[in-house]
């Protein structure tokens, strides 16, 4: 039953098919999803992938969206981090119904815990995390009770109360789940639902010792939140007979757990934990470096929330894993870049031009559109003079045959201004070309050509005394391997020694009002976005190529 202004004309993933069903069904008037993540890091792509999933889901069914901190561990999260989740959410363009944190619910979980011990369903082991261990049985074997399961209710119930009052140091207690401990399910074999930590909670203070397990919270959070489709990762089926299970014992909301496979990207890790050490042990600059596939990064790197969208989109929702090609997310970015960028041209690797018949000391303005995909952007002025820069590449001394650059005796236009021609150029003591001179046909003005000559090759170019000094963050893949994560050894050994170069670039004016985060598309050399760094002079860095160089270089 979708609503009339959220039909979309394509087909349904296998979760909307679920809701879809589920409303047909008259099981619910309205559907609520939840974003749940653990407030110990920044987000990356894969979780992009669960936002436009959970967002994309209450957008096109009746229904809205929860943001919930699944903030339960008390040693690895921090407002910090609560804060960039809330930005990184809100820039990918969703915004949440309730904002929530499953800490909230501490005095309830506590109840509900209590509930159980009364209705016999949990009880208060004293053996260490080693002896549950070995209790606990194998795939193959069953396991055996622990010598405390025994308890008598009221004996759980003054040891539970005892653990929250802090009276025993942790984890020498633990509060579990009374199931089956030859349960063919290892996790239904009488889960721990609670642990003694006496640590500082970032939002709950000192007042609690005892901490749910994420089994004993997520479920009931969801519960609490009449959530009614609650999605998350594969590695989550096997417990959803255990969420299921508390929620039938307690007898609350009936939530819905359904998984969907996790998303990882090839040449990156897309893990929390990993990209920490990344950023802890430096080899990033931070949770925002331009290389990181954290949401903050790929932002300060210049994509745009629409091409992550459309990604998350392309991508869809997979019941099996796979890895997927950056360079899908690369095309994405490409495809709304090129509608949106700004056009400017700026030359990377500078080998000077003199147009010999050019006067000396005359500045000429040229013109040329800002973007050619958008008319409405209109056209700049381009300063034009005697000395030019274009790119060491455009010229060549011998040109092969299918060069249609700058070469002795060859033509070529520079872009927005004149056609010139090659008549000489100027090597040093080692053979290097240091300037290139050339001559141009007055009557070739781009707009107003009355000469008919048509010239193969059309460069950028940078008028030298107009030339302002910008430095470019070129960007290579984090991880020289794909799957850094599934190789012998540390993860952190496959890291691309060489994943950014730092030069300098040579900008037209025009470039100069260019604001913090926007983007252009540098004429032939690809989308770059302008980097906060810029205080002391124009930092750009590298999106993406024009072009996918990677697959061309036979990687
Ligand atoms: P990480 O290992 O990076 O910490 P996580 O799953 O522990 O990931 P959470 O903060 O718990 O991170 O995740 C919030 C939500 O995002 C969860 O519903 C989780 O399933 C989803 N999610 C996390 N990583 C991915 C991924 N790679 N692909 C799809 N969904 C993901
Ligand atoms: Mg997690």
């Amino acid at each position: 039953m979708l609503t009339d202004e959220k039909r979309e004309e394509k087909s349904l993933n296998f979760i909307e098919e679920i809701i879809e069903a589920d409303l047909q069904a008259g099981k619910y008037s309205q559907i609520i999803t939840r974003f749940p993540p653990e407030p110990n890091g920044y987000l990356h792509i894969g979780h992009a992938s669960s936002i436009c999933l959970n967002f994309g889901l209450t957008k096109k069914f009746p229904g809205y969206t929860n943001l919930r901190f699944d903030d339960t561990n008390p040693v690895t999260e921090d407002t910090e981090y609560v804060e960039s989740i809330k930005n990184d959410i809100r820039w990918m363009g969703f915004e949440w119904e309730n904002e929530l944190y499953a800490s909230d619910y501490f005095d309830t979980l506590y109840q509900y815990a209590i509930e159980l011990i009364s209705k016999g369903l949990a009880y208060v082991d004293d053996s260490t995390s080693e002896e549950i261990a070995l209790l606990k049985g194998t795939p193959t074997e069953p396991g055996k009770d622990s010598p405390y399961r025994s308890r008598s209710v009221e004996e759980n119930l003054a040891l539970f109360e005892q653990m929250k009052n802090g009276d025993f140091p942790d984890g020498s207690r633990t509060l579990r789940a009374k199931i089956d401990m030859a349960h063919i399910n290892m996790l239904m074999r009488d889960p721990i639902l609670y642990r003694i930590k006496h640590a500082h909670h970032h939002r709950t203070g000192n007042k609690w010792c005892i901490y749910p397990m994420y089994d004993f919270a997520h479920g009931q959070s969801d519960s609490i939140e009449t959530v009614t489709h609650s999605i998350c990762t594969l590695e989550f089926v096997p417990h959803r007979e255990l969420y299921d299970w508390i929620i039938e014992k307690l007898g609350i909301y009936p939530s819905h757990q359904y998984e969907f496979a996790r998303r990882n990207l090839n040449y990156t890790v897309t893990s929390k934990r990993k990209l920490l050490q990344l950023v802890q042990e430096k080899h990033v600059k931070g949770w925002d470096d331009p290389r990181m596939p954290t949401i903050s990064g790929m932002r300060r790197r210049g994509y745009t929330p629409e091409s992550i969208r459309d990604f998350c989109e392309r991508i869809g929702v997979a019941r099996r894993e796979n890895m997927v090609d950056v360079g899908l997310l690369e095309f994405c970015v490409r495809e709304d870049l090129n509608k949106k960028a700004l056009r400017r041209m700026v030359v990377l690797d500078p080998l000077k031009v003199v147009i010999t018949n050019f006067p000396e000391g005359v500045t000429e303005m040229c013109h040329s559109e800002n973007n050619p995909e958008d008319v409405s952007t209109g056209v700049r002025e381009i300063p034009f003079s005697r000395e030019v820069y274009i790119e060491k590449e455009d010229f060549m001394e011998v040109p092969s045959k299918k060069y249609f650059r700058l070469a002795p005796g060859k033509m070529v236009r520079l872009k927005g201004a004149y056609i010139i021609q090659c008549d000489d150029f100027v090597k040093d003591e080692n053979g290097e070309i240091t300037e290139v001179r050339c001559s141009y046909i007055e009557s070739s003005k781009s707009g107003q050509d009355t000469t008919g000559i048509n010239v193969k090759g059309t460069l950028h170019w940078v008028s030298v005394p107009h030339a302002q000094e910008i430095e470019v963050r070129l960007y290579d893949r984090l991880f020289s391997v794909e799957d850094a994560s599934s190789q012998e050894g540390d993860f952190k050994d496959y890291i691309n020694p060489d994943s950014l170069h730092v030069i300098t670039g040579y900008a037209e004016p025009a470039l100069n009002e260019a604001k913090e985060g926007e983007s252009f598309q540098f004429l032939r050399k690809g989308y770059f976005a302008k980097d906060p760094d810029s205080a002391e002079k124009l930092v750009f860095n590298r999106t993406v190529t024009l072009r996918d160089n990677w697959a061309k270089a036979g990687n």
